[in-house]
């Protein structure tokens, strides 16, 4: 699909759902895409961009940032405690918060160094067992947890099960944010975006769609 195309269905859902246009940001997911077919996205005119490794976007990202200064970076894969340092460096929202060992550490360096990316927990809806994220149940706890450190958490995220109805997990995740209080909802990829936006999605998460399929010889 061409960008004009997802964002118009990303504007064509916010209308079925009655909400303002443009209240959802497009996240142009570019793990395991050649820095050309990057670049050409960056030359329309696109500025939001997810990455799953922080191994990956050091590589890529620092040269297309001097060439682009206002692009906005977003971590959608796990963050391990010694990446800490080095995603609050390169990215401007973090989707991934699930343990609380790493939020103490986003706080400590954030004091540090005055400068915090967005936050977003992640939340297992499917509670799978081999998949990141806080488990439904656990995330009253997690986040009276994390009050404390004072950190900028806007909202939550979710990964549906693959043979799942995608729509069950968007309509739980938004009950989980509007029971906090939490306003951003980080759900929707290329086969759901448009399912997601009508279910509150702020974030979508469109890689395919973008850019094509992935090239896994880049890994
Ligand atoms: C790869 C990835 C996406 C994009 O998936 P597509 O199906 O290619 O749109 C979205 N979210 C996360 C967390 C991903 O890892």
């Amino acid at each position: 699909m061409s960008l004009a195309e997802i964002r118009s269905e990303i504007e064509t859902a916010e209308a079925a759902a009655g909400r303002p246009p443009g209240t959802t940001t497009l996240v142009a997911v570019a793990k395991l895409q050649p820095v050309e077919r990057v670049r050409q996205v960056l030359e329309q005119g696109h500025r939001d961009f997810g990455e799953n490794r922080i191994h990956e976007a050091q590589r890529k990202w620092p040269n297309l940032r001097n060439e682009f200064p206002d692009v906005r970076l977003h971590l959608l894969g796990p963050l391990q405690s010694n990446k800490v340092g080095a995603a609050m460096e390169l990215f401007d929202v973090v989707h991934s918060l699930d343990r609380v060992r790493i939020a103490r550490k986003i706080a400590r360096l954030a004091d540090a160094s005055g400068r915090c990316p967005g936050l977003l927990v992640q939340v297992n809806t499917g509670e799978e067992r081999q998949k990141s994220g806080v488990q439904p149940s656990q995330l009253d706890a997690f986040l009276d947890e994390l009050k404390p450190l004072d950190l900028p958490i806007t909202g939550l995220m979710c990964i549906p099960p693959m043979n799942d109805e995608a729509a069950l997990h968007f309509g739980l995740l938004a009950a989980l944010a509007e029971r906090h209080g939490l306003s951003d909802l980080s759900m929707g990829m290329s086969a759901d975006f448009a399912s997601a936006v009508r279910l509150g999605a702020t974030f979508v998460r469109v890689g395919t769609a973008v850019f094509g399929k992935r090239d896994y010889s880049l890994r």
